[in-house]
């Protein structure tokens, strides 16, 4: 445990924070992670990459994203006003794409022409493969055969964007069988592939990478915050699955000590080993994480007791993973960020709630930080405020929640 508060989370040169992090990978992908590494590194300090990739989040993506005053909302809860950043109005309709944008930008200056990604629900696939598009480069997604079956719809829009998807038969068919398959793919085409990760996991550089394409939620979200209302908000609220939207609004926050980060796990059907994905759990039954390795980087990890990869369940594809990003376990352990649990059942009220109080019609993983954005309000006073990340949009989503209101 870290004894001394943070107000600094930066990994050290291996890409560790504190013990979470580095890089657990075939020896094979050591040389091309450091030539990442240095790549990205020269590129975020290079002025002409930081202007194309400026102009490419305004004019494609359609960055900045508005910090909306949710009124009915706050009248509901009661309490502090609650902002709702609108990550939901960007292009492809989620965050994914602020990442995908970035790392586009640095294979082309790599010189790759082939890129490959995993996708789980499909949505950092559709992602990927916009970018690809856009920039004519050869685009492989790898997605798992039971979500490829799941998100037939996200598969075609991959293929319309002139994608190869490739179907997995591995292991659950889900996310961390396509992310396998991805980097056994990455190692034997290296010279001519960039692989392109979706949220703050992997392999150092890749958390610290996806964090810093995704901080720019957090730094427009504090200029925005304070131009509103004159004062830093008292909590920011995002739900983690890999933890890339989170970490990308609480970052430009961290040195805030009076500023609460508040991160939602899924907390699916139930607390036992196989019906949630929350890797925080309070250990007090058979269903928490614990510290362990998975796809390249040190973190909390659901396993059962024999130390095998658990299976994850959640009504929203992007929280359904049964590891997080290390920087969320070093915030964890030092106390900085708190992490809660939400079920299917509260994701689908607030998924409701909002559709019904803002006409915003919220992603299933979005939909679990609205019912704890209301609690947390309530307990504040009117003058304050709380801002949460309305990390995608729920178009995906409907004919789920229909199925489900049919049954
Ligand atoms: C993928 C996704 C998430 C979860 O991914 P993070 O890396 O944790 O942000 C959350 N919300 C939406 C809308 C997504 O598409």
């Amino acid at each position: 445990m870290q004894k001394t508060p943070i107000t600094k989370s930066e990994p050290d040169e291996r890409g560790y924070w504190g013990k979470f992090g580095g890089r657990y990978v075939p020896e094979t992908l050591v040389a091309p992670l450091d030539e990442l590494t240095n790549e990205f590194m020269r590129a975020r300090m290079d002025p002409d990459f930081r202007e194309e990739l400026n102009q490419l989040l305004r004019d494609y993506c359609g960055r900045p994203t508005p910090l909306f005053h949710a009124e009915r909302l706050t009248a509901h809860a009661g309490g502090a006003q609650i902002y709702l950043k609108r990550e939901d109005l960007l292009h492809t309709g989620a965050h994914k794409i602020n990442n995908a944008a970035g790392q586009v930008l640095l294979a082309r200056r790599m010189g790759k022409r082939r890129v490959i990604a995993e996708t789980g629900a499909g949505q950092h696939g559709v992602a990927t493969a916009t970018v690809c598009a856009l920039f004519g480069l050869r685009c492989v997604i790898y997605m798992g055969a039971e979500d490829v079956r799941r998100q037939a719809l996200n598969v075609f829009r991959m293929q319309l964007l002139g994608a190869e998807v490739i179907t997995v038969n591995a292991g659950t068919r889900t996310l961390k069988d396509a992310i396998n398959e991805s980097l056994r793919d990455w190692v034997t085409n290296v010279h001519d592939t960039y692989y392109l990760l979706g949220s703050a996991l992997g392999p150092h550089p890749y958390p610290f990478m996806v964090r810093e394409f995704q901080s720019i939620i957090g730094r427009e979200a504090r200029e925005q915050i304070l131009s509103a209302s004159g004062k830093l908000p008292r909590a920011l609220i995002a739900c983690v699955g890999g933890g890339s939207n989170a970490i990308g609004l609480f970052h430009p926050f961290l040195k805030d000590e009076e500023v609460r980060l508040i991160g939602l796990e899924a907390g699916g059907r139930g607390d036992s080993l196989g019906q949630h994905a929350a890797r925080f759990h309070d250990g007090t039954t058979s269903g928490g994480g614990q510290i362990g390795v998975l796809q390249g980087t040190m973190s909390y990890v659901l396993q059962d007791a024999n130390g095998q990869i658990a299976t994850t369940h959640s009504i929203s594809a992007g929280l359904d993973y049964s590891a997080i990003g290390p920087e969320h376990a070093f915030l964890h352990d030092s106390g900085r960020a708190e992490y809660l649990r939400v079920s299917d059942a509260e994701a689908l009220e607030g998924f409701r709630l909002c559709a019904k109080l803002e006409g915003i019609i919220p992603a299933l993983e979005t939909s679990h930080a609205v019912m704890p954005a209301i609690r947390v309000a309530r307990e504040l006073p009117r003058g304050d405020s709380v801002i949460v990340n309305l990390s995608g949009r729920g178009d995906k989503d409907v004919q789920l929640v229909a199925d489900l209101q049919a049954q």
